[in-house]
């Protein structure tokens, strides 16, 4: 894959002697201002490691990441419209369904709840809309995704523009910080819950944050904790697991959840976004449980089905996003989607099949799945479609076409590896965040709150930062 350059912020390599001292002024830094994580090979709750990171800020156009903040509230409202939209999103999803089981569950909750009548009309969305530059379209932004669970990151990247001015001042170029924008995701992400948590109305009500066995990206989470204790100090926030959830909670004659004698008023999912994540049935039990209540969910189910790769592709189906989003909106939002195409059991799913076939450098193929690594890519997209040809099993996935961002020069430094790192070819990911907070009738908030990038080594397929992949990072706007 031939791909530009985008010139990076300094001309690299610096000198061998100044690298080395600033690296370790900035692990310093990033250790001290929580850039960091658990260690997944030795997990202690008594330390926490540097997250991996880009040494200098990654060069991105001033016009698309302007584009791409603009269009936050625009596709906060298309997400919200579509989680409301009980037709579509059951038509959409119908053969996924039939063959993932993780997704039919979820489903199953969503009807269930439905029948018995919803208890609680508010939703919580903390967005991230997430986009490559498509280098042969010009630099422009595509969107890789849209995430309405878990959307992780927020709090460390708004720490990340601070380390970057450090870092930019120790190798003397403090002037360039003007062209790094500030990053308020965090305080937006939690205003978002902070708000919902008002409009809930009771004073003694809690916040629940719903969490892995093992967090390893707990930095992240925390400042959310830290962030809401010191701007809301009356509230109290509860971290527990979905299994405790089931141990721990009830509903009251009010459908209130009920933990520790008090009612819950937002519950934020930092979990179970996945198949792994419900090991029994009491984790599904307890998924249940809260979507009955009248907590605020961030996200509500219908927001997590709204999220699906499914979903973002029937949206680009001809005429579909344009019953959501209407005029001269709808051409900026078509401007950011690439190829996407279903693979049902019919003939234009048979079409799709046939041209990935054919060309399968071209695309990749997405199961309904978060958290990354789950995409087939390259040669294995054809292997894999030539094993589900003719199985149903096809409709449990998407194919997107491949998005061919350009290269930008970097130093990743990763937790133990050698320093001086050498310069490597990367490549970015921006992730715009959004808070929405409203009803299927009346929308109380919508706004575009932050920004992170995430950079991987241009040869790696995905760029998970807590998958070990990736490295933060904070957008030089060019
Ligand atoms: P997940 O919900 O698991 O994060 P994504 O759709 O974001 O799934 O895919 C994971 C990663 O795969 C992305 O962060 C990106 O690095 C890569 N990727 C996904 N779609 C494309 C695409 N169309 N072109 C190029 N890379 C892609
Ligand atoms: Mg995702
Ligand atoms: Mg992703």
């Amino acid at each position: 894959m031939s791909q530009a350059r985008l010139a990076s912020c300094l001309p690299l390599p610096l000198d061998q002697k100044v690298l080395v001292n600033v690296i370790e002024k900035a692990k310093d830094w990033a250790l001290m201002h929580g850039v960091g994580m658990r260690d997944r090979k030795n997990f202690t709750k008594d330390s926490i490691q540097i997250a991996p990171f880009v040494l200098l800020p990654s060069p991105f156009p001033r016009t698309e990441f302007t584009k791409a903040v603009e269009l936050q509230p625009v596709l906060n409202e298309l997400m919200h419209k579509v989680a409301h939209d009980d037709d579509f999103l059951e038509h959409t999803l119908q053969n996924a369904l039939q063959v993932d089981e993780f997704t039919a569950n979820l489903y199953d909750i969503w009807v269930k709840v439905r029948n018995e009548g919803i208890a609680q009309s508010v939703s919580l969305g903390l967005f991230r809309s997430d986009y490559l530059m498509q280098h042969p379209d010009g630099n422009r932004i595509k969107q890789v995704e849209f995430n309405t669970i878990a959307s992780s990151f927020g709090a460390i990247t708004s720490h990340l523009p601070a380390m970057s001015r450090y870092i930019l001042r120790q190798l003397g170029h403090g002037d360039m910080i003007k062209n790094m924008p500030e990053n308020r995701a965090l305080s937006g992400l939690c205003s978002g819950i902070t708000d919902a948590y008002d409009l809930f109305g009771v004073p003694t009500a809690i916040v629940l944050f719903v969490v892995e066995e093992v967090s390893y990206n707990i930095c992240d989470q925390r400042f959310h904790e830290f962030e809401i204790s010191e701007t809301r100090p009356e509230i109290q926030i509860y971290r527990k697991t979905l299994n405790e959830i089931y141990e721990e909670t009830e509903l009251n004659d009010k459908k209130q959840l009920v933990l520790d004698g008090r009612p819950v008023a937002v519950v934020y999912y930092r979990s179970g976004y996945e198949p792994a994540q419900y090991p029994s049935n009491r984790e599904w039990e307890a998924r249940l449980r809260v979507e009955r209540s009248t907590a605020i969910k961030c996200p509500s189910i219908s927001y997590q089905l709204a999220g699906t790769k499914k979903v973002q592709q029937a949206l680009a189906a001809p005429g579909a996003l344009e019953r959501f989003v209407r005029g001269a909106a709808s051409a900026r939002v078509r401007d950011i989607f690439t190829g996407l195409y279903a693979l049902d059991f019919d003939d234009s799913g048979e079409r799709a099949v046939d041209m990935a076939i054919a060309d399968a450098e071209r695309f990749v193929l997405k199961p309904q799945r978060e958290g990354g690594g789950n995409n087939v890519y390259g040669a294995e997209v054809r292997d894999a479609l030539l094993r589900m040809r003719h199985s149903r099993e096809r409709a449990a996935y998407i194919l997107m076409e491949r998005i061919l961002p350009p290269l930008v020069q970097g130093y990743v430094v990763r937790p133990g590896a050698p320093v001086p790192p050498p310069v490597v070819d990367l490549v970015s990911e921006l992730g715009i965040f959004g808070v929405i907070i409203g009803t299927k009738d009346k929308i109380y908030s919508n706004k575009q709150v932050g920004h992170m990038l995430r950079t991987k080594l241009a040869d790696a397929n995905e760029g998970g930062v807590a998958a070990g992949l990736g490295a933060l990072d904070s957008p030089y706007l060019l």
